[in-house]
């Protein structure tokens, strides 16, 4: 039975899908106005390991992420680079693409783009209409949140804690400061399409509905995102889809977020991490183990050093691909050992096999999994370095366990999917230039 953290239960529940033996997911994916940075990749990589261990699992995994194409961001960096908005988007979303592809994530079953479903996100409106949860107004239109009593309880915040501090900014034409916008009009150079209440463009919160709601239906079982998502993207997809379809995700999953030597990321301090500059120094298979080395809710460190020059350094960075490197050597080998056996064994599921799948259906603590991993790789050092450490025929079964199992357990982590000597070359090699 797999167990995982519920944020609107608000503890840690049995996961029982709609359908036995099978799994919806929706997870929020990157408003592509920029290059994708490392936090980008912790919640990109937090899903993909619970999506790969899902499905070794035995689930039948429908995994749909979306990508947000027209938002506010994408419209002021175009502004910033001098073409439309659209072009933006679309060289952003390519980049992204290579860098989820060097980061070894499996792609997802279906990757929406916000633009293609705007009839979509037009019809969830209309039904929120004719239901009273949305009213036009000045050529917007806005969810009306005094019309959906269970707002705020995946926040856990009561309507009156959400009032304090909130006002309605000038030029929205909101009836309370909680409503948000579903449909704003449409601005001069700004994309924009027809629609019932005049041209103009989708809310951000929209799109996600429409798109979960086009793909997974009326309920599904997951909705994942980065914890900065809880309030009020989630909050808010969750009053409009309960409000338009009855129902929504069954359980809500939420990635922590990454911290930079206790910064916050930011350009002004000039701390920002993008995927595409740690591949030219570090392997990127070290960054996905060292994003998994902590819980994927816990909030988790990378660490930004200076050299004499200023030249940023990584530790954090060094030290996780020199753990991959003593996995890939320790795999390296359990494989040259096999290769010796005439008739090698099949041995049932060794200890790493069974903690680590313990460790991974208890709410995916690859920290936990990892650690066993680790432990696994000093066993076999030691079998492999002297042979008295056990008799012969179980000495064998051991390694030859080993050797398997540890690939399974890489497989869901995604890690040491390459041959070892691949890795080990390419790393000789960064290490010469460096
Ligand atoms: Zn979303």
């Amino acid at each position: 039975m797999i167990r995982l953290y519920d944020t609107r239960a608000k503890k840690k529940v049995d996961f029982q899908p709609r359908e036995p033996g099978k799994v919806s997911l929706y997870v929020c994916g990157v408003t592509v106005y920029d290059l994708c940075h490392v936090g980008h990749a912790r919640t990109a990589v937090s899903f993909d390991v619970i999506v790969r261990h899902l499905r070794n699992r035995g689930f039948d995994v429908r995994f749909v992420r979306n990508i947000t194409d027209v938002d506010d961001k994408i419209i002021r960096k175009s502004l910033t680079e001098g073409r439309p908005a659209l072009e933006v988007a679309q060289s952003y979303a390519e980049a992204m693409a290579e860098d989820w592809k060097n980061l070894g994530l499996a792609p997802p079953d279906v990757e929406p783009r916000a633009t293609q479903h705007i009839a979509d996100m037009i019809d969830v409106i209309r039904r929120l209409e004719e239901r009273g949860l949305a009213y036009a107004a000045g050529g917007d239109v806005y969810y009306s949140v005094a019309g959906f009593p269970g707002y705020g309880g995946l926040s856990g915040q009561s309507p009156e804690e959400l009032l304090t501090g909130a006002r309605i900014e000038v030029g929205e034409h909101k009836r309370s400061p909680l409503d948000f916008a579903l449909w704003k009009a449409a601005k001069p150079g700004e994309p924009q399409w027809d629609s019932p209440w005049g041209p103009g463009r989708p809310g951000w919160h929209i799109e996600c509905s429409a798109m979960s709601h086009r793909y997974l239906g009326d309920a599904f079982d997951i909705h994942g995102g980065g914890s900065d998502l809880i309030f009020p993207h989630h909050e808010n997809e969750i009053a409009q889809s309960e409000g338009a379809f009855g129902s929504f995700a069954r359980y809500w999953m939420h990635s922590g977020m990454l911290n930079f030597g206790g910064e916050k990321m930011s350009k002004s301090l000039g701390n920002v991490v993008t995927i595409r500059r740690v591949a030219e120094t570090h392997d990127l298979e070290a960054l996905r183990l060292l994003l998994i080395s902590v819980h994927y809710r816990s909030p988790a460190n990378f660490s930004i050093a200076r050299d004499a020059d200023g030249n940023p350094l990584y530790p954090d960075l060094d030290e996780a691909e020199a753990r991959l490197d003593y996995f890939y050597r320790t795999l390296e080998r359990l494989d040259a050992f096999v290769a010796t056996l005439s008739s090698p064994p099949s041995p049932p599921p060794s200890d790493l096999a069974r903690h680590f799948i313990e460790a991974m259906d208890n709410d995916f603590n690859t920290a936990a999994a990892i650690g066993h991993l680790y432990d696994a790789f000093i066993l076999a050092n030691k079998l492999l370095d002297d042979p008295k450490v056990a008799p012969k025929a179980e000495r064998q079964a051991t390694l030859t366990a080993l050797a398997r199992d540890a690939r399974m357990a890489g497989d869901t982590l995604g890690i040491m999917r390459r041959p070892p000597a691949d890795f080990l070359n390419d790393r000789r090699a960064r290490l010469c230039q460096r």
